[in-house]
């Protein structure tokens, strides 16, 4: 048995940052083979294609494309594509990683992957948005299918992005192959409960985590940093289930009301910018947001917002991740040393490829589920996960976001030993 210590680096091809970090945490304290650990820090397979298309002005404009499969020990790879300027093959390998181990720790029969295309969709037209979303899947189709890497919409990605590539796949194949890609329309074969799943599951998570330290809901104050998709559908749920929703903040601006915010009207504005004159809030910068004194802190925007420059003024009791990566692993550690409780990405989020995998079922039998079963086999299967990592994690006296890694970790290396891969 080998041991890694935290000086030590594989580069290459290897996860980096955060993730590696993270990884290396469990890897130090646990006994891993150099089989083992070699396998956790690096991709299956890493795909650099070039995705050429022709723009509306007639000229051809060729941008860089990636798809990775991080692991398919527990079944084929599944992780959205992205479409963003900042997209980078280093970036999309350490998601494939976190949907690798959420998928193994929500015990789902999924591996994990990724893809994104380094673009400004703001700079395309619809139709050449439409014939990206084409070009992507002519060049990735021998790679991705509904038994070895299923796609997903990301960042800039949608429904209507997967209908379209959907589309081209059955081209291809001849036929319409509706379990090659989720997140699509429910027309398209989609699931109901799609575009809500990520929040309730988040929601179920911290209910669950709640009533693990007897704190009632409705005496709970949460703020949530990000009113998008993720952040729109957490504040309504937790609204809904009794909870004082203190402040809300999207890209430009936050607001505060340490009363509680009218959520009713917020819901109805669907954006912050929209509230009507003589709304009762104090307009507050996000910084402030993250640093405000409540029970719950939910960052629900981007990556990287608590770091070692703000962590030691976190006042919030627990930080429920439904962001990807919103906490740097530095922080974690600041955070861990002054009692603040965090409930780790890769199980407060998962809820989205949860319902992702819902979808994939769906496909694969044709038996559409009613909203009610989506919601009960959500909230059935998230919470007896999250449960394992809470006793776990009181047992092994670790964090919850060691425990998370440490599951997802030892049954992808099962997975492997069973195969005899390891
Ligand atoms: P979205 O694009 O719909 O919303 C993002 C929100 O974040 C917007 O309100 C935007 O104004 C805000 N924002 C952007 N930059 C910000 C900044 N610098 N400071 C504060 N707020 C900022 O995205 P979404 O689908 O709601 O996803 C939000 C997060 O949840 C992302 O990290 C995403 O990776 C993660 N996530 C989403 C899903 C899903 O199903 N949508 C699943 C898992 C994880």
């Amino acid at each position: 048995m080998t041991k890694l210590t935290t000086t030590q680096t594989i580069e290459d091809n290897n996860i980096c940052g955060d993730c590696r970090q993270r990884l290396n945490k469990i890897l130090t304290t646990d006994q891993y083979s150099e089989a083992e650990i070699d396998l956790l820090h690096r991709p299956k397979r890493t795909l650099t294609f070039a995705v050429p298309i022709r723009m509306d002005s007639g000229e051809v404009k060729t941008f860089n494309a990636y798809r990775v499969l991080y692991n398919d020990a527990l079944g084929p790879g599944k992780g959205g594509i992205r479409f963003h300027s900042d997209v980078h093959l280093q970036e999309v390998k350490n998601l494939a990683f976190l949907m690798a181990l959420k998928c193994s720790l929500v015990n789902i029969p999924f591996g994990g992957a990724k893809g994104g295309v380094e673009v400004d969709p703001r700079t395309l037209t619809r139709n050449e948005v439409e014939r990206l979303s084409r070009s992507f899947i002519r060049e990735v189709h021998p790679f991705i299918g509904e038994r070895t890497d299923i796609p997903a919409p990301d960042v800039n990605t949608n429904s209507t992005i997967m209908g379209y590539m959907a589309d081209e796949y059955a081209k291809i194949r001849g036929y319409f192959v509706p379990g090659i890609i989720t997140g699509k329309s429910v027309l398209l074969g989609g699931s109901a409960g799609r575009t809500e799943a990520t929040s309730l599951g988040g929601a179920y998570i911290l209910k669950t985590y709640l009533e693990h330290i007897r704190k009632d809901i409705k005496n709970t104050t949460v703020a949530v940093q990000g009113f998008g998709n993720v952040g729109l559908h957490v504040v309504k749920i937790l609204y809904e289930w009794g909870a004082k929703v203190v402040a809300v903040s999207d890209s430009k601006k936050g607001i505060y009301n340490q009363n509680g915010l009218d959520i009713e009207t917020l819901l109805k504005s669907e954006k912050i910018g929209a509230l009507p004159e003589g709304y009762k809030a104090k307009e507050i910068t996000n910084e402030e947001l993250l640093l405000l004194d409540v029970d719950v802190l939910v960052p629900a925007a981007i990556s990287h917002q608590i770091t070692n420059n703000n962590a030691r003024e976190i006042k919030a009791r627990v930080i429920l991740e439904l962001a990807n990566d919103p906490i740097t692993a530095e922080a974690d550690e600041v955070l861990e040393d002054n009692g603040v409780v965090i409930i780790p990405d890769i199980i407060a989020n998962a809820g989205g490829v949860m319902v992702s995998y819902f979808e994939w079922i769906q496909n694969s039998t044709n038996d559409y589920w009613t909203i009610e079963k989506v919601y009960s086999e959500l909230e059935s299967r998230l919470v007896m996960a999250f449960k394992k990592v809470i006793q776990e994690s009181n047992q092994d006296l670790t964090d919850l976001r060691k425990q998370s890694y440490r599951l997802a970790i030892n049954r992808i290396i099962e997975a492997e030993k069973g195969r005899g891969r390891l």
